[in-house]
């Protein structure tokens, strides 16, 4: 597999071309964003640590039966993907109140949510991912209903086998963001899965292992998510 030139500099990953068409390989940088972008940082190891927990959390999916686009490690910070078009729509579910929903509707964070809520964002920086539903979605050509339908009940499959998972190592799937694409007409789960874009909270503490604790200058970022890594399994090298 011959790495070519960059197609695209996303805010933490990059995304190369390679001699295969139908492959792209994604290298996971150590830059971090929050807020759409308006702060960013490198912090040291987080490629590596976040293309190898992405690595585990993919193959643990895989596993499961649920089709994604990756394709296997090439480094400590690259990974093969099969190339999707993406579709430009994150879809959220969330188990705990946190975050945007808090921000949103005034409820207290930490409140179960059952059954757990799904939810639509346009990926789009400058309008701040926005909320939408599946009527905007659908008018605006971001996503037919066929595939809206798939990503959710895909993105609440997810939740099945990575709550357990997660729940194995003491730890609460707070709620994650997940994106797809197509390829050869077929939805697969696309982007990532890192402690970057979902929450995890210690089972016992409460304590925010994830990105929050960038968001919200806690300090500790990469070692909360090698101590997640630590405690699920996974090799993060
Ligand atoms: P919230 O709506 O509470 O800000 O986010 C809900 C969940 O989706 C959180 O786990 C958050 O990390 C993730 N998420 C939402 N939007 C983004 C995004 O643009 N990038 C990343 N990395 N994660 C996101």
């Amino acid at each position: 597999m011959e790495k070519r030139q960059q197609l695209y500099a996303g805010k933490a990953k990059s995304v190369f071309a390679t001699d295969d068409p139908d492959h792209v390989i994604l290298q996971f940088r150590d830059d971090t964003s929050a807020f759409d972008g308006e702060r960013m940082e490198s912090l040291a190891r987080k490629g590596r640590v976040n293309n190898r927990f992405n690595a585990f959390i993919m193959g643990k999916l895989q596993a499961a039966g649920i089709a994604t686009h990756f394709s296997g490690l090439l480094s400590d910070t690259e990974c093969l993907v099969k190339k999707l078009e993406m579709i430009p729509v994150e879809c959220v579910v969330r188990n705990i109140a946190a975050g945007g929903l808090v921000r949103r509707l005034g409820v207290e964070e930490g409140q179960a949510l059952v059954p757990p809520t799904f939810e639509l964002f346009l990926k789009n920086d400058a309008m701040h991912d926005p909320m939408i539903n599946e009527s905007l979605a659908e008018t605006f050509g971001w996503a037919t209903p066929e595939q809206l339908a798939e990503m959710k009940a895909l993105t609440f499959r997810v939740n099945d086998v990575l709550k357990r998972l997660f729940a194995d190592g003491g730890l609460l799937l707070v709620d994650y963001k997940l994106e797809f694409g197509v390829f050869e007409g077929k939805i697969l789960l696309g982007d990532e899965f890192s402690p970057d874009g979902c929450r995890l909270w210690d089972a016992a503490t409460r304590e925010k292992m994830d990105k929050d604790r960038f968001r919200q200058g806690l300090g500790g970022v990469i070692e909360a998510y090698e101590e997640v890594g630590r405690r699920i399994g996974a090799d993060l090298g």
